[in-house]
């Protein structure tokens, strides 16, 4: 079974050589706890994490210039050069390579409230509530969407 930070590592292996043309050497994985940021970059050990939530969500395109950002850390970094984001060499090779400044923001969940008006309990769901079937859970009450 392909495991999924395999998936990743051969997709950033490969926008590496394709928009640097250079080997990405190191490892990889997913976060499921980022909430806006596509990604970082941990000098340390040249270490990348990304965002799962985006990639599942977002298009192949959208995701390889979350990947091309850290990337610009990654390489420049290894080369001696100015890597963070307020360096000049930073900004011109993030231009080049045509990569996101910021990860765009995760669509948001559109849940629906539900509220008994006897006793008061809240409910979210996803999707649309016959009320006139389901009643509340706890008293057992007309629930109103609100
Ligand atoms: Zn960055
Ligand atoms: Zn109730």
């Amino acid at each position: 079974m392909t495991n999924k930070n395999d998936a990743l590592l051969a997709f950033v292996q490969w926008v590496s050589l394709t928009d640097f043309g250079k080997p990405f050497e190191h490892e990889v994985k997913f976060n499921r706890r980022l909430k806006s940021t596509g990604g970082r970059f941990f000098p340390k050990d040249l270490y990348l994490d990304f965002n799962e939530k985006m990639y599942d969500v977002f298009s192949e395109d959208v995701f390889r210039k979350i990947v091309q950002h850290e990337l610009v850390h990654y390489h420049l970094y290894r080369e001696g050069r100015g890597y963070k984001h307020a360096d000049r060499e930073f900004k011109v090779l993030l231009s080049q390579v045509g990569g996101l400044r910021f990860a765009p923001p995760l669509p948001d969940v559109q849940y629906l409230t539900y509220t008994c008006l006897s006793c008061g309990q809240t409910y979210r769901r996803r999707r649309r509530l016959d009320v006139k079937k389901y009643r509340c859970g706890k008293c057992r009450g007309k629930l109103y969407s609100l």
